[in-house]
């Protein structure tokens, strides 16, 4: 269903929220690219998050969630429907504050970075080599966000969801279904919240190791330009999808405004005008080359919004 005249005076009626009619979507992604979407919406808790989720589900309206758009490429065209974006939902509470462990929760629209900085600040370790991936925990979640080996569900101990109606359910680590770079969630659900357990370590190495990710971090990726982190997900950890579009001289590419990093060739960076299609096009040649070379089907790591995909 489209959304009417008349819904969107209700969503603004009934919904306790900041509502943007016909925003561009680039405002709110780090590749910067991005049409207008019909309404941004901005739920200040978690009880407006659920009153919406009812509301939309009840009445087919698509929509989709985003966290702080450093992983999407959204359409030339924008979104037709809603974009509920979580950077309001931003509770974190440590628990069972003990002498070996300790529990943080955070909810969806709190950075990683506050997530791992509150770790290492109370001598929490695992979660380290994450230190400088930026983006929301919900979104950290909901594409499993990695590097150095671990991966952001690593350290989960449960989830909480929204379903597409809106009901809250809990799902423990153990019933999850995720893997590099991959979290299944029930279609159309939401993350609300996450909880992690972390062991105590000692705080001078979790510094140390945080640090020291962040320096590998800004030496080997283009982090000043807009991008939207890896494009491509590692074939297997001897095979970066960077060394292998390296090797078949991609680097400095072009298509349109769109350039393949001249510091890591698995980043498309906006030269300042690039939009959805230079970006697609630079993939799809990427894509092909590989596949006529080495055989590998590279798959997307970023992810590509297309109308019809919600959050599935
Ligand atoms: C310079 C740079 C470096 C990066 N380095 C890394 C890296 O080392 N490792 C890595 O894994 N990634 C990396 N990324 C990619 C990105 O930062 C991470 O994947 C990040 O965790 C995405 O979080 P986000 O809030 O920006 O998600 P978004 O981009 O907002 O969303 C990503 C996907 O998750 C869905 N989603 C978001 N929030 C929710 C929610 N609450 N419930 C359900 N679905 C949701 C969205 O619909 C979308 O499909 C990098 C990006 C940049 C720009």
């Amino acid at each position: 269903m489209r959304l009417t005249p008349n819904l969107v005076e209700d969503i603004r009626r009934i919904i306790p929220a900041r509502v943007l009619i016909d925003a561009p979507l680039s405002r709110f992604t780090s590749l910067r690219i991005g049409g207008p979407a019909d309404m941004v919406v901005e739920p200040g808790d978690p009880g407006v998050l659920v009153e919406l989720l009812g509301y939309l589900g009840d009445r087919g309206v698509p929509r989709i969630i985003l966290g702080a758009g450093t992983n999407v490429l959204f359409p030339d065209s924008g979104f037709r429907g809603v974009v509920i974006r979580t950077k309001t939902l931003r509770t974190l509470a440590v628990t069972a504050n003990g002498s070996d462990h300790a529990k943080i929760i955070a909810s969806a629209g709190v950075p990683l970075l506050a997530v791992i900085g509150r770790a290492s600040r109370l001598g929490l370790k695992g979660m380290e080599p994450l230190w400088g991936i930026p983006g929301s925990l919900g979104g950290a979640l909901a594409v499993n966000a990695g590097a150095g080996g671990v991966c952001t569900a690593d350290y989960l101990e449960e989830l909480k969801l929204l379903t597409i109606r809106g009901e809250e359910r809990l799902v423990k680590k153990a019933d999850l279904d995720y893997s590099y770079r991959r979290m299944k969630l029930p279609r159309d659900s939401a993350i609300v919240e996450g909880t992690f357990r972390l062991s105590r370590g000692e705080p001078a190495k979790i510094k140390a190791d945080r640090d020291a990710a962040l320096d590998r971090r800004r030496m080997g990726q283009p982090w000043k330009e807009p991008s939207a982190g890896c494009v491509f997900k590692n074939p297997s950890p001897e095979k970066p999808a960077g060394a292998i579009i390296d090797r078949l001289g991609f680097k400095g590419a072009r298509a349109g405004g769109a350039q393949v990093s001249q510091i890591h060739a698995n980043f498309i960076i906006n030269r300042g005008n690039a939009m959805a299609s230079d970006v697609l096009e630079l993939v799809e040649k990427i894509r092909e080359r590989v596949k006529e070379a080495e055989n590998i089907e590279l798959e997307l790591e970023i992810c590509v919004i297309k109308q019809e995909s919600g959050n599935d």
